[in-house]
Parts: structure tokens; sequence; C-alpha cells
């Protein structure tokens, strides 16, 4: 069973992260979830009670974790402690990872196209910034798989919300480009553009390997997990 793991972390040993394939089933379903995220604990060798799943709302709220708890509402959480996991469930939303490799701090977003357009990933480098008292350029960052602009079709009053640099036209469709999106606001919070790893996977495209919330419209959402911890 294959774990998607950014290349652009594989120095820091101490760092456990990655996005789940479809082979490990689905991670938004409560039982589901509970099966499932036991089997990956035990593949990676951590315990299943570190792992701190992220309460998905769509909005832009910052959750500085201190302690381990099951669940936090937020599409953003952010730790400096080792032995805790970070976790967000995504189906076509953007998984994008963060990294602080002196001070050692991580923070796992989950930027779907409402959270971009309310700015949450520049919302993120700022307050975590502050927060910690460090540079942005000293930041890494993995922007993961999500659908692209190949197929992430939306309405004209979606598009509006994004600059017209991200929208492409196609036969009359409007088309966003999400991860460049999320690159973007990470640049205009004076990210370093040699310290962000994009994945070109597209999850739609890649039947086989991912969960579509387009692609499978189904009432249920079916998804795959974004991890991030440091080890104990
Ligand atoms: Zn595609």
């Amino acid at each position: 069973m294959e774990i998607v793991r950014p290349k652009i972390f594989s120095k820091y040993k101490s760092l456990i992260c990655g996005i789940t394939t479809r082979s490990w089933g689905d991670f938004k379903e409560p039982a589901e979830y509970k099966k499932n995220s036991k089997r990956l604990a035990k593949k990676l060798k951590i315990d299943p009670a570190r792992i701190v799943k992220a309460g998905i709302q769509n909005g832009s709220d910052i959750v500085f974790i201190d302690k381990n708890k099951k669940n936090y509402p937020g599409d953003c959480l952010v730790s400096s402690k080792r032995n805790i996991y970070l976790m967000v469930t995504v189906a076509d939303c953007v998984p994008v990872m963060f990294f602080e490799p002196q001070r050692k701090i991580i923070a796992l977003v989950h930027a779907g196209w409402k959270g971009l357009a309310k700015s949450i990933l520049k919302k993120a480098v700022k307050k975590i910034c502050m927060k910690y008292g460090i540079r942005p350029e000293n930041l890494i960052f993995y922007i993961g798989p999500s659908i692209s602009k190949c197929h992430f079709e939306v309405r004209p009053a979606v598009a509006g919300l994004f600059p017209a640099s991200l929208i492409t036209k196609r036969s009359n469709k409007l088309f966003i480009d999400l991860k460049n999106a999320a690159k973007s606001q990470l640049l205009s919070a004076r990210a370093d553009t040699k310290k962000i790893e994009v994945s070109s996977d597209c999850t739609y495209c890649l039947s086989k390997k991912y969960f579509s919330f387009r692609r499978e419209g189904k009432k249920t959402i079916t998804a795959q997990a974004a991890f991030l911890g440091m080890k104990k």
C-alpha cells in the first residue's frame, strides 16, 4: 500500500509525513477512520492516540495544538511538540505541509477553494511566524495532490474570487489552478520559492491512486489522509 512522500522533507529523518492513497481506504467516515488510522499508525510505528485530526470547516482558523486531542475544529493545525501527528482529510482539496527545521514547527492545512479564497495560507504563515518569532523564508512547504487545473471547473462567481492569472478558459468553461493559488499565497507571505515542492498529481485524473469528490460525485465523501508529525 503506497504512501506519497514529500521529497522536500526526505532529509529530515525526524519527520513522519505523507498522503495515503486509495489502497489505504477512507479516512473520513468515523468507523472507517478508526480502522484505517490504526492500520496506518501501525505501519508508521506511532501511537494512534497521538493523531490529532482537523475537523474540516472550510474556514481560515489557525489552531495551535498544545496537547493532543482527538479532533479540533479548523482547517489549519500547528504544533511545536514531538509525538503529535497532525492529520487532515482531502478528496480534491489541497493538503499543504509546513516545516521550520530550526525551531521544529510543523503545520498542516486543508486548503480548498473556500479556504484559499479566505487567504488561509497567507494567514497561516503570518500567524505562525508571529507566534514563534520565525521567518517565512525559513519555512519549507509541500503542496500535495489535489484536483488540478485540468479538472477543477468552477462557476463564474467562484472564479471571480481568484486572480485572473489562476483561471483558464476552455470551451467556455472556467478552471481554477488551485495548487498555483496555494503557491502564490505562500509567496505573497514572503515564502522562499526554492523551499516549495508542488505535487503534479491530479486526484481526478489518477482514479486508481486517489479518491476524488468531483469524480466520484457521491453524497458521502471518501477521502485520503495527509499527515505530518515529529517522532518522539
Ligand atoms: Zn485532472
